[in-house]
Formats: structure tokens, C-alpha cells, sequence
């Protein structure tokens, strides 16, 4: 284990000792169990290979100064797969087989997570799928519940970097009343497509508008928007988005910290009257916002002044960080203390 270079880590898969399955079956959770395997065995015929019947879940476990592990909001996490559960007609996952299941799989991979001063964190990676064969179009009668982690880098190597993100009116991610506020693998592969095109034009991301109207921003491809004015914490409303939990955290700092938070619609020509903004989610906490380019539209907007994030979204970063790590007091819950 001496091999791991913590701080270079990047956000990818490294293997480790064991994962943590569960499967329904006959009406029943079996007791989540450890597996070294890598490999799932799985019927052709499997529902989630055919009807896109998946969900899954991201969340990390942080190494302390005082040595602890620390599991930010898994609670929240459960709830969330369960309200996916429900979207795409999958047996919805009980809270204790959930937190059980992630509890086990970091525990029995204690080793991996990195240590405090490396500013690196042990992704954890739930995913529940069909796993009953059927050809005919209906959910599966059988689950397969699934916990791996990883270990992953701190996102920001060189820093709290701003990004520029791009519009494209030519794509949308989810359907005005589809499935955008489910965490499904679905929704991923629909916006594969639009996200290269972003990444080869160099954006760090798609910034997703509203699909009905395309006059409302939703969300930047795996992350949710917000922006700062006038000692306001702004954040969309809409039917298509996901509710990020990084967001609904930041929302409840904002306010610890005296700012008044609005969750509603904001249309794009807002955009240029904002004095900071951001994209939000558990892989990277914040990445400010440099820039957003509309390209059919011949718009751009700018949020950044010498390269730097703004002292918002900065000071929002650093103490979700800090919660995250055990650096300051946990006023909230969101943290499971490993035993
Ligand atoms: C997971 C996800 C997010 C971020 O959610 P967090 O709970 O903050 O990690 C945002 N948007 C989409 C589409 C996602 O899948």
C-alpha cells in the first residue's frame, strides 16, 4: 500500500480489496456481503441491460486530522437512490441495507482511503439494477444492489480553478417532465454525446437549459448550477434536475453564513448580473464558473477577475471542506463517524 500517490490520484477507478452485495430476491434484502470479485454475472436477458433499469448513487468517506473516517450525508444519499427506485419502477432499497452496505464497504477498505493531508477522499459508488430476464418491456422481478469504492484524487491539483462551460440549444439532457431528477445511468447516456462535443471545444461541461423553453437555466451536465448576487445565493428551480445534495448543503451554509438563498427559475439573460457562479456536486465540491459561452446565440458571460474564484463561492468551498474532514463542528449531522 506504500505505492498509492495520494495527491496525484485522479478521478478514476483503482481497485480495491472488496465490494458489498445485496441481492432481492423472493420478496427480500439478502444481507449485504463482501465479494473480492470485480466481475458481475448477469442474464443476457437482464432488464438493466435492455430497459435501462439502473440507478446509482456517489458519495465519500474523508480521513480526518484525528485519524477518523468520516461519510458525508450517506442518509441523504439513500433517500435519493429510493426516489430513483420509484422513477424507474426498481424495488426500492431499504435505509439500513443501504447505510449497511456503504458502512461494510469502507470499513473493509480502510486502508484505501487517503490520508488527511493529501486533500484526497474515498469515492464510494452504489448502484442498484434489474438483474430478472424479461424481453417484454416491465421491471425487473429481481435486484442486484452493488457498493465499490475508490480512492480519488483532490480535484483541484492546481488549485480552486474557474472553468468555462458552453449552451448548446441543440441538446438537452433530460425531458421537461422525463427523468432528470432521478440519479440513473439513463439520463448519463443521453448527455454523452453534447459533453464530448464539450470537452474536445475545451468546456469543462455542458451548461444544460430548461428543455421546454430553453430560457431557463437547469443544470451543468453531472452538476448542479448556482450563483451569487447581492449576498444571495441563487439556484434553479426545475422539473429536469437533479437535487444535488453538494447544492442542498451549500444552500444551508449559505444561510449559517447570513445570506439569503433563492431556489427558482433563472432565466439565462440573468446570467450577466451575477457577481460569481458555480457548478456543484460530490466530486469537486465547487468548480467556480470562469465563463459561459452561448455560441448560436453569440453570448458570453464572465464571472471571473484575474483568473480567481470569487470569495463567495471560495469561502462556501472551504467550509463544506472543512465539515467534510472533521475541520469544524458538524452543527448539521451530515456526518457518519466509521466505528
Ligand atoms: C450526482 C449528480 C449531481 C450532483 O449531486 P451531488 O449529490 O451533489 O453529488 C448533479 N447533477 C446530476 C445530473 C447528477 O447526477
Amino acid at each position: 500500500m506504500g505505492t498509492i500517490d495520494w495527491a496525484n490520484l485522479s478521478f478514476g477507478y483503482l481497485k480495491t480489496d472488496f465490494n458489498v452485495r445485496s441481492y432481492f430476491k423472493d420478496g427480500k434484502w439478502s444481507t449485504p456481503t463482501e465479494s473480492s470479485s470485480e466481475t458481475i454475472e448477469l442474464h443476457m436477458a437482464a432488464t438493466c441491460l435492455h430497459y435501462g433499469q439502473e440507478a446509482f448513487e456517489g458519495l465519500k468517506a474523508f480521513r480526518g486530522k484525528d485519524g477518523k473516517i468520516r461519510i458525508f450525508r450517506m442518509r441523504e444519499n439513500s433517500l435519493r437512490m429510493q426516489s430513483s427506485c420509484r422513477g424507474i419502477m426498481m424495488q426500492e432499497l431499504p435505509n439500513e441495507v443501504f447505510e449497511e452496505s456503504v458502512l461494510k464497504a469502507v470499513k473493509l477498505n480502510e486502508k484505501f482511503v487517503p490520508p488527511y493531508e493529501s486533500g484526497a477522499a474515498l469515492y464510494i459508488r452504489p448502484l442498484l439494477i434489474g438483474i430478472s430476464p424479461q424481453v417484454g418491456v416491465k421491471p425487473s422481478s429481481e435486484y442486484l444492489f452493488v457498493v465499490f469504492v475508490t480512492p480519488v484524487g483532490p480535484y483541484f491539483k492546481e488549485g480552486f480553478k474557474p472553468t468555462p462551460l458552453v449552451i448548446f440549444r441543440s441538446f438537452d439532457r433530460a425531458a421537461p417532465l422525463g427523468t432528470g431528477t432521478y440519479k440513473i445511468g439513463g439520463n448519463y447516456a443521453a448527455s454523452l454525446t453534447a459533453g464530448h462535443k464539450a470537452h474536445e471545444m475545451g468546456y469543462s461541461a455542458v451548461l444544460y437549459l430548461d428543455p421546454k423553453e430553453k430560457k431557463y437555466i437547469d443544470e451543468g451536465g453531472p452538476a448542479n448550477f448556482f450563483a451569487i448576487k447581492n449576498n444571495t445565493y441563487i439556484t434553479p428551480e426545475s422539473t429536469s434536475i437533479l437535487p444535488s445534495i453538494t447544492n442542498n448543503s451549500l444552500m444551508q451554509l449559505a444561510e449559517d453564513l447570513g445570506m439569503k438563498v433563492e431556489r427558482r427559475p433563472i432565466p439565462e439573460d440573468e446570467l450577466g448580473s451575477f457577481e460569481e457562479a458555480g457548478i456543484c456536486g460530490t466530486a469537486a465540491v465547487i468548480s467556480p464558473v470562469e465563463r459561459i459561452d452561448d455560441l448560436e446565440e453569440n453570448k458570453s458571460y464572465s464571472f471571473v477577475k484575474n483568473g480567481q474564484a470569487g470569495p463567495v463561492s471560495t469561502l462556501l468551498y472551504n467550509k463544506l471542506r472543512a465539515i467534510q474532514y472533521g475541520d469544524e463542528p458538524d452543527t448539521h449531522n451530515w456526518v457518519t463517524i466509521l466505528e
